[in-house]
């Protein structure tokens, strides 16, 4: 899972553009904390980018190093090739002119997608899927060869890319000299959101992978785009859309139900008041039905900070029984790390246990998710420690048993807790009570309708996906767990 956030500001509102897109930037900081970057539409492009967060990255930054009117920016969380400057995003590429690109996202059939390129007598450079999508872009104009084009060729383009690029991508893309143009793959699975601010001097215009980055910079949210949607905003700030190769509607629900900030809109939002807290609360309650139903009796709530804290005060609500804050997280600790063992050893130590809270109590401990149990058996481990009376596990997901082919970092079956287990022996795995998951039935009654990607639950996935493509994806995972990237 990664992050975008692009901007155009035609008339010099901001003044400083570059300021404006690394705190965009920095406002994703949630979706990937591997590397990050930015590009802005001078000539030559001015790009910087590393390893590590944002604010390590551009801590030196003066601001108005371009007074380019268009920038991208990027934050990775590696899913698919490593984890080195080489496979850090924004590209570039000079051909048939200046393009720069930044995609959230992964694409499936990669391998048939390099050997297109390889044919065309291109050169593939990174093993980060996204130089698959600019190259691929790049030979759908290159093939137009004219001395100017117009919106219709990027929209073209970007079309192309939706027919033959298969998997989950939203892009933002500098065309230099043209304007700024976002679109999403044709189901939709990425998000990517429009927003706008007024000002004097006109309006500027925004992408985000989430509308929490315009609430905190002061934009307004336009509206998600929809499957397949292209947004070109040109030179003189005009927008031009294409509904492009559209297919059915199926939003990652993954994104509500864990990344995405609490703040942000979900995945199918039509009210102004709503929010993912809510939904998560909402899911939350139904837990509580569900803990009732099987005559579990709880002395209090806490949740693993921080995205299970709304599923657990739902439950607190639907059980009359308090919710504490029995376990605390030492952001202190968050580092830039590139070695994910390392990484994963630093995460378990975060956690403090509030002895008193604990001891001798019956606790009901709520998650967001249990993809690999790790954290979750860490918590147990931690709780028994502190003389929990008796331990409840509550995921705010339903079980997930199928890998993410979408750049959720979930793609070895293998790898899974609930891999070839029964839910009682994944209680017994992680050294709990019980453990309690809403259905895909329950997900469905929060948001009113099937509209959305719950492939990891059910193993119903929204787009083509033969068995050599789920078997070259866990190779690509396999290999980087062996290379330890
Ligand atoms: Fe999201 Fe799961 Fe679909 Fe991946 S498989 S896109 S995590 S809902």
């Amino acid at each position: 899972m990664c992050g975008v956030f692009g901007i155009s500001d035609r008339n010099n509102s901001v003044s400083s553009l570059d300021s404006e897109l690394i705190s965009g930037l920095a406002t994703l900081q949630n979706r990937g904390q591997d590397a990050a970057g930015i590009v802005m539409s001078n000539n030559p492009f001015f790009i910087k980018k590393n390893l590590g967060m944002v604010s390590q990255i551009f801590h030196h930054q003066k601001s108005n190093i371009s007074t380019e009117p268009v920038g991208i920016g990027h934050v990775r969380y590696t899913t698919q090739g490593e984890n080195t400057l080489k496979n850090t995003q924004p590209f570039i590429l000079e051909e048939p002119f200046g393009i720069a690109m930044a995609h959230n996202g992964n694409v499936t059939n990669f391998k048939h997608l390099r050997n297109k390129i390889i044919q065309a007598k291109r050169k593939i450079q990174t093993t980060n899927d996204l130089e698959l999508i600019l190259q691929l872009f790049s030979i759908s104009l290159s093939e137009n060869s004219r001395k100017e084009y117009t919106y219709r060729d990027f929209l073209s383009a970007a079309e192309f890319i939706q027919s033959n690029v298969f998997g989950a991508y939203s892009v933002l893309t500098i065309l230099r000299g043209y304007g700024l143009l976002g679109f999403t793959d044709s189901n939709g699975i990425r998000p990517l959101f429009l927003g706008k601010k007024e000002s004097i001097k006109g309006v500027i215009f925004a992408f985000s992978s989430e509308t929490s980055s315009f609430e905190q910079l002061g934009f307004e949210t336009v509206r998600r785009l929809i499957a397949g949607e292209i947004i070109f905003i040109d030179n003189n700030n005009q927008i031009q859309t294409r509904n492009g190769f559209l297919k059915n509607y199926k939003p990652c629900i993954f994104e509500d139900l864990y990344f995405s900030k609490s703040h942000s809109k979900p995945i199918n939002s039509v009210n102004h008041n709503d929010s993912i807290a809510l939904r998560r609360e909402t899911i939350g309650k139904i837990l509580g039905k569900k803990i009732k139903m099987l005559g579990l009796k709880l002395d209090l709530v806490i949740d693993v900070p921080d995205s299970g804290y709304f599923y657990a005060q739902g439950i607190s609500e639907e059980l009359c029984i308090p919710y504490k804050k029995g376990l605390t997280k030492n952001d202190s600790m968050r580092t830039f790390i590139s070695d994910k063992n390392t990484r994963k050893k630093i995460v378990l130590k975060k956690f403090n246990v509030i002895s008193h809270l604990i001891k001798n109590k019956r606790i009901g401990v709520v998650d967001d998710s249990i993809v690999r149990g790790t954290i979750s058996k860490h918590i147990a481990m931690l709780l028994k420690s502190e003389d929990a009376k008796e331990i409840y596990f509550i995921s705010g997901s339903p079980i997930i048993r199928n890998p993410c082919i979408y750049g959720v970092d979930m793609s070895l079956k293998e790898e899974m807790v609930a891999y070839n287990k029964k839910i009682d022996e994944i209680a017994l795995y992680i050294g709990v009570d019980k453990i309690i998951y809403p259905t895909l039935g329950d997900l469905k009654k929060v948001y009113e309708n099937n509209r959305f990607c719950h492939a990891c639950f059910s193993g119903e996935y929204p787009t083509k996906v033969s068995k050599s493509i789920l078997l070259d994806i866990a190779q690509e995972k396999l290999f980087r767990i062996k290379e330890n990237i």
